[in-house]
């Protein structure tokens, strides 16, 4: 069986997509956009690797979230494995949102993009920052409607900066923030 090579799971946030979701960071990009905020995935090295019915059992016990995001890495990378995954746990009623740093139309056929209600494609392009819509890294990324699960209303759903401290106090950041906010809340921590 083909193994997923993961980087980071979050079983609930409600940064990264619709409602509440399990962000699944996949461990590998082939795109590698300059400026890009996930470096760190762009290597196949490190990460974790998964069985992908280990990661639908994994999702399927968090109560309460409505679906699944898949960022990069790039998912497509993994568009065998991860297609399984998208589709089984579609299949029991969660909705699947997929980030790709490729356009749509130059992805081919593949079960992950047949499992993807809602796509956001294109590559970080760090000279035109997204003004608006939430989710999206920069203006040139499109939002792709592929099911009628999701539609335009989405977009009223505030950007979210969302921030975890574990028992053992970790921090963890989810969502889109631009370098400018992330340094205002830096700034704010000193005052
Ligand atoms: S596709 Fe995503 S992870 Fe890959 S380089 Fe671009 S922004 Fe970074």
């Amino acid at each position: 069986m083909e193994l997923l090579n993961l980087h980071r799971i979050v079983d609930v946030t409600a940064a990264e997509g619709p409602g509440l979701r399990c962000a699944v960071w996949t461990q590998g990009c082939s795109v590698r956009c300059p400026g890009c905020f996930n470096p760190q995935t762009w290597t196949t090295r490190g990460g974790t690797l998964m069985p992908w019915p280990d990661l639908v059992a994994r999702v399927l016990a968090v109560e309460g979230i409505e679906g699944v995001t898949l960022l990069g890495g790039e998912p497509f990378d993994q568009a065998a494995p991860l297609g399984r995954f998208a589709s089984a746990v579609r299949s029991e009623g969660l909705s699947v949102m997929t980030f790709t740093g490729h356009v749509l139309e130059d992805l081919p056929p593949s079960e992950l993009l047949a499992s993807t209600d809602l796509l956001v494609d294109g590559p970080f392009l760090a000279d035109r920052p997204e003004p608006s819509r939430p989710w999206a890294g920069s203006a040139n990324q499109r939002f792709h409607f592929l099911t009628d699960r999701y539609d335009e209303s989405i977009f009223t759903t505030p950007n979210r900066l969302e921030l975890t401290i574990s028992p053992e106090g970790a921090i963890e950041l989810n969502g889109f923030a631009t370098t400018e906010v992330l340094e205002a809340l830096l700034e704010g921590e000193h005052r």
